[in-house]
C-alpha cells in the first residue's frame, strides 16, 4: 500500500485548524470555506470542549469566538497560552464587538490576531496563513533553510550545498516537518499524523522505513546524516 497522497496542494498533512463556534451557521461557513482552502478542519462548539480537545486534535491554528457559553473564547484564549504545549499556537479570536478596547483585551489575553464579523472570507484566509507563515512555514510555501540544506515547498525542490536532493514525496514532507523546527524531537505518532494524516491509517513501523529512505536520500551527495534517533522518543533534525 502507497500512503503517498498524490496532487497536495499543500506540504505536509494540511495545516489543521480548529474553529470553536457555537453558532452552527457559522461554524458551517467557516469550516466550509477552511476546506475549500486545503485545510483539515476540526471544530468544538464550546469553550469547554475546545479546552478539552485541543491536546487530541493538535491543531496548527486556532479561530476562537469571543461569545461562547460557559467559559468565553477570551478564558479559552487565556488558558491556552498559559500552557506550554499550546503556547505557541497562533489563535485568531473572531468577535462581533469592534470597540477598541476589546480589541486591545484580547490581544493582552494572548491572542494573536482578531477579527471583527462580520468579516470577509478572504481577509480572513489571509490572516490565518499570515499565522502560519510563522508557525508552520513549509504549510505554505516558504522556503526553509537548515545547515546546507534548503527546502523550496513551493517547487518541492530541495538542495544540499547547491546540488539538488532525489527525494520521495513522503520523505520530503517529513524533511519539511522536521526543518519547520529544527531540534525539536518528534515521536513517530506526531509524524504520522503530520505527514500522513490522521485519516490514513498506517503502522508506525511505516515511520521508520521513511526515516530511512530520508536519511539515505539526504546523503546521497555525501555529508553526515543531520537527523538525530531520540531513543524512546523519536527523531529531530540536528
Ligand atoms: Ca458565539
Amino acid at each position: 500500500m502507497s500512503a503517498d497522497r498524490q496532487g497536495d496542494s499543500m506540504t505536509g498533512a494540511a495545516p489543521r485548524v480548529m474553529v470553536v463556534e457555537d453558532e452552527p451557521s457559522q461554524r458551517e461557513v467557516l469550516t466550509y470555506n477552511l476546506e475549500a482552502e486545503g485545510f483539515d478542519v476540526c471544530s468544538a462548539e464550546t469553550g469547554d470542549e475546545a479546552l478539552l480537545r485541543v491536546d487530541e486534535e493538535a491543531p496548527d491554528i486556532i479561530l476562537l469566538d469571543w461569545m461562547l457559553p460557559g467559559v468565553s473564547g477570551i478564558e479559552v484564549c487565556r488558558r491556552l497560552k498559559m500552557r506550554a504545549e499550546t503556547r505557541a499556537t497562533p489563535i485568531i479570536m473572531l468577535s462581533a464587538r469592534s470597540e477598541e478596547v476589546d480589541k486591545v483585551r484580547g490581544l493582552e489575553t494572548g491572542a494573536d490576531d482578531y477579527i471583527v464579523k462580520p468579516y470577509s472570507v478572504i481577509e480572513l484566509m489571509a490572516r490565518v496563513r499570515a499565522q502560519l507563515r510563522r508557525s508552520r512555514p513549509a504549510s505554505v510555501g516558504q522556503r526553509l533553510e537548515f545547515a546546507d540544506f534548503v527546502l523550496d515547498s513551493e517547487t518541492h525542490r530541495v538542495t544540499r550545498g547547491d546540488k539538488p536532493l532525489k527525494l520521495g514525496p513522503t520523505e520530503f514532507r517529513l524533511l519539511s516537518t522536521f526543518m519547520e523546527k529544527p531540534g525539536r524531537v518528534w515521536s513517530r505518532e506526531q509524524l504520522l499524523d503530520r505527514v500522513w494524516g490522521r485519516d490514513i491509517y498506517v503502522d508506525t513501523r511505516t515511520v521508520d522505513v521513511h526515516i530511512g529512505r530520508l536519511r539515505k536520500a539526504l546523503c546521497q551527495h555525501g555529508g553526515d546524516d543531520p537527523l538525530r534517533t531520540v531513543r524512546g522518543a523519536g527523531y529531530a533534525l540536528g
